[in-house]
Order: C-alpha cells, then structure tokens, then sequence
C-alpha cells in the first residue's frame, strides 16, 4: 500500500523544506521502507531549465534527462533513489497539459476551470507512476499564503480526503522565532501559518518547526494546543552543524515514529541510522583539510552549485579531510592576475556555466592550472575551456574559441545540431527553442583502457548525466593531442569527447558530463574522490 505525505511550509521561505522532506524519506528508509520523493513547483515556467541559476539555483538533472528543482538534488542525495521526470512538475507543465487536451477537444465541450480540470492533472500527476513504493514525499513548492499555490493547496487536501488518514498525512513546516528583546521563543507565526492551512481545508499532523533555541515544554504545549496537534507531533527542528546531521537530529525529536503513528506501523524497533553516524563522524572529526577554488559565474548563489559543493564535501568524506571552498568570480581574472588567488589552493575546478562573461577568467584559471600541476576539474563548460586554453596556449591556434560566443574559423568548441540517443537521431539547430532543447540526462561513455579516469572509475564504460548545446570538435583531436592531451573519454560511436586529460600533469581532467549529479554522502562519486586525494597531494606540496 502506498502512503502519501504532503509536505507544506509557512511563514517564511529557506526553512529548508526540500532537505527536510529529504531527511524523513531517509528515515522512513532506515526502517525498512521504499520511498520516493516529488516536488509540485507553483511558478509558471514549464521547468526551471531557463531560469538563470542565480535566481532559482541549479537545475538538477535526471537520468532520464528531465531540468528539474534542486530539491530533487537533496532527495538522491539522501535516499540514494534516482529521481525521475516524474517526480517534479510546476504549474506551467500543469497548464500546458491542461491546454494542450482543451485544443485537441478532449474535454467535450466543457468550460475548463482550475476545479476541477487543474487540479484533477496535479491529483493525476501526484499518483502516476508509482510501483510499489510504501511512502510518496509529495513537497509544495513555496509558502501557504501564496496565491500562486493555492490549486496544488486544493488538490493535496481532495487527495487526502479520498485516500483517507490511512493513506495521507499533512507534515508543514514553519518558523519559530526567537525574539532577544523579549528573550523568547515566538509561537504565534506558527499559529497563523497553520490557521491559514486550516482555511484551506488541511489540518497537518506533523509541525516541524525550525528554531534556534530549545522549545520550552509550555510553547510545545501551547503549539499544540492551537494548532489541534498533538503536543509530541511538535517537532523542534534546530540548527545543526551538517545538513547530513538532520536525519539524526529529526530521529530524536521523534519525526519518523509520528509519522509511523499515524500510519499505525509498529515502532519497537530503531531505524538503521548507522550509516548517517559515519558520515557525521567523518565530517566532524577530519583529519586534515584542503583548500579548492571554484572558478565560476554565478558564485554570488552558493545555490546555483549545489550539487557541485556537496559532491566535494562527499570527496571530503571518501578522504577524512575537511574541504574549504573559496568561490572565485572568474571575471576576476580577466582585470586581475590569477596567482594571488590562485597560488595558496590545492585544487581548482571550472564549473558548468553558459555564456561568454567570464569564460576568459575561466580559460585563465585552467593555464594556471595546467601550467602550475595544480589539480585540475573541469566540468562541462569547464573542460571546453580547458580545451580551447590548450588550443590556444599550447597548440599554436591563438584564435580558437567556442561558437557559444559567437561565429569563430577555429571552432574548438561547436554547436551539435545532431546526436543519437538509444536508437534515436536528435536534430536541433540554432533557431530551436531554448527550453528543454539541450543534450539532456544519462548518455554512455566508454573509458580508454589504462587511462587516469578508467583507473579512477575502476570500469570501462559509464554512464553520466549531462546537460549542455555544445561539444568539443573531435576534428582537432589530433592537433590537441600533441599537446600532450588524451582523449580518455568518448561517446560509443566514438564522436563525441567526454572526457580529457593530461596523463604527465597529476590531475588535470575535463569531463562533458556533471559528475557531480550522482555523488551521495554514502556513495562519493569516484572523481570527486580522486580529485579531493590529489589535491591532498598537492597540500603536502604547498
Ligand atoms: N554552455 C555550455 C554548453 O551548452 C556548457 C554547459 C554546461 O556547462 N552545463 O555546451
């Protein structure tokens, strides 16, 4: 039997909803239970694929090549559950469904409304494709109160009053803040976020309430008594120092065995929690540190790299070191000189990014890089910069550059207007729509045996997630490799480059893929482990 948990916020946006949902699917899982997770975004983008990175933070991948929330991002990244196309909508996907069945005639004649055509497709959406799964997380993007959520609002409470309390629980997520002129904790933003639920027709059972100091037992009380809770259903969420410590943190407050409760599992005995113990004690007791740069565009949000700065704290983790990130704007670099900033690090990586700003800095920090044996990352938009610095600073091709900045003759980096996926010859060209259009989701790779990465990977063929337009042009493959660069990396036929690297320089790979999409706190991804080892190389070095 599949059961339903609908999770809400109020009061403020950040409370960490997405890491909270994320925490109790790990909980529900350390007893023993399949669980997935899914996100019902309220904004009017189809997919959060051409919203800038900076605003909404990074787009998260799926193997099966869907652009979705970050959210889903902390989901695999704790429940170790490959998220899915499926498990990420927003109301403009909800919309174009609705409006593409109007134009084709299927609702016959009929006046189409939010109620119930809208939100019978959020209802059909929550339940499609499920197995046998014994918990759905269902999350709500945004806050109660916005307007924009409402009809995800309206679909979960008709939800769970055709399931019924057996198969569907309310869990919402608010603030309690501590006042310091009054000394005290605050409970009355809780009271009025879940009167507003209440307006709309859903009691929750469940409150997590985020706080900085411990809830007195009178405001649990009071919490309750208000909110038509019980008083242990309370949950007081405090800070922690590692957001891998939050599934622990939820344990002894007692989240999982309410939600048991509810349900009427047994709780005698305690979930398998060990492997979050591990991971804790690893990031809290290293035994040395490293110091990686990050070389990127959109450093101002630590958000829009979400997945990249946990994976390096995964390589931490694999290593026993702490890992310290100095974010660098790269357009720094194209006023300032990189050895400043540069010089004091054990290892640098280029990230994903679009764009020509800054692409300069970028093609710099990898010449510093390749130049100096520092431990090198590139990734995506980082390897083509890479690439294109060895064309230009190593080949003898001064004028190579990417046709992302506009029409070149030495395009080292081009467009690819046709790939195959399966079976299956993609097409696009430069006029194509810029939403959903890109290489997009897992894509095979097969390794050059004895190369650096099929040491480092243990395997000869991966495969890898990917999202980018453009490719390293195979036609100057042998130009670069006379720089002392290998092709260690390509797609099946053999077409595309995946990965590159410098097999005389001690760790200096690009990859065309996001590695970082699959990396888990119990589960390090392979090159981020390897990269954060040889940067602890290069530490005892400097
Ligand atoms: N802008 C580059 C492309 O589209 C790289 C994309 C990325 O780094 N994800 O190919």
């Amino acid at each position: 039997m599949t059961r339903f948990i609908f999770i809400t916020g109020g009061v403020v946006s950040s409370l960490g909803k997405g890491l909270t949902s994320a925490a109790l699917g790990a909980l529900l899982q350390a007893r023993g239970y399949k669980v997935r997770l899914r996100k019902l975004d309220p904004y009017l983008n189809v997919d959060p694929g051409t919203m800038s990175p900076t605003q909404h933070g990074e787009v998260f991948v799926t193997d099966d090549g869907a652009e979705t929330d970050l959210d889903l991002g902390h989901y695999e990244r704790y429940t170790g559950v490959a998220a899915r196309q499926s498990d990420n909508v927003t109301t403009g996907r909800i919309y174009s469904t609705v409006i593409a069945k109007e134009r084709r005639g299927d609702y016959l004649g009929g006046t189409v409304q939010v109620i119930p055509h809208v939100t019978d497709a959020i209802k059909e959406f929550v339940q499609k494709d499920i197995t046998d799964e014994d918990f759905i997380l269902v999350e709500i993007g945004g806050t109660v109160g916005d307007i924009e959520s409402l009809p995800f609002l309206e679909a979960i409470r008709q939800l769970g009053n055709e399931l019924g309390p057996e198969r569907s629980m309310f869990m919402h997520l608010t603030l309690v803040p501590f006042i310091s002129a009054a000394g005290e904790l605050k409970t009355k933003p809780t009271q009025h976020s879940v009167k507003e639920l209440l307006g709309l027709g859903i009691q929750p059972q469940v409150l997590v309430c985020r706080m900085e100091r411990p809830l007195p037992p009178s405001d649990r009380r009071k919490i309750a008594l208000f909110c038509n809770v019980k008083p242990e259903a309370v949950i007081a969420a405090l800070d922690v120092d590692s957001i891998y410590a939050v599934p622990m943190a939820y344990h002894a407050e007692g989240l999982d065995v309410q939600v048991c409760k509810h349900f009427d599992l047994l709780t005698d005995q305690e979930p398998d929690l060990s492997r979050w113990r591990e991971i804790v004690r690893r990031i809290r007791e290293p035994e040395g540190q490293v110091t990686i740069a990050i070389v990127g565009k959109y450093v101002q949000l630590k958000d829009a790299y979400k997945s990249l700065s946990e994976a390096l704290v995964h390589g931490g983790i694999a290593n026993n070191v702490k890992v310290n990130l100095d974010w660098i704007d790269s357009e720094i670099f194209e006023r300032e000189d990189a050895v400043k900033y540069l010089e004091h690090v054990h290892g640098i990586l280029v990230p994903g990014g679009f764009g020509e700003r800054g692409a300069e800095g970028k093609i710099r920090a990898a010449q510093f890089a390749r130049e100096r044996n520092v431990p090198y990352f590139g990734i995506c938009f980082g390897m083509q910069m890479a690439v294109i610095e060895a064309a230009r600073n190593a080949a003898g091709i001064a004028d190579a550059s990417s046709t992302e900045f506009g029409p070149t003759p030495n395009a080292l980096v081009g467009l690819m207007t046709e790939w195959t996926r399966g079976n299956e010859v993609q097409t696009r060209d430069a006029g194509s729509d810029k939403g959903g259009t890109m290489r997009l989701g897992a894509y095979p790779c097969v390794l050059t045996p004895h190369s650096q990465v099929a040491e480092i990977y243990g395997q000869s063929s991966i495969s890898e997630r990917h999202r980018h337009r453009y490719e390293v042009n195979i036609n100057f493959k042998q130009r670069l490799e006379k720089t002392g660069m290998k092709f260690s990396g390509m797609s099946p036929d053999g077409v595309l480059p995946e990965i590159i690297e410098y097999p005389n320089h001690p760790w200096f790979i690009g990859v065309q893929f996001h590695p970082e999409l699959k990396s888990k706190p119990f589960a390090p991804h392979p090159l981020f482990t390897s990269f954060i080892g040889a940067a602890l190389e290069q530490s005892r070095l400097v």
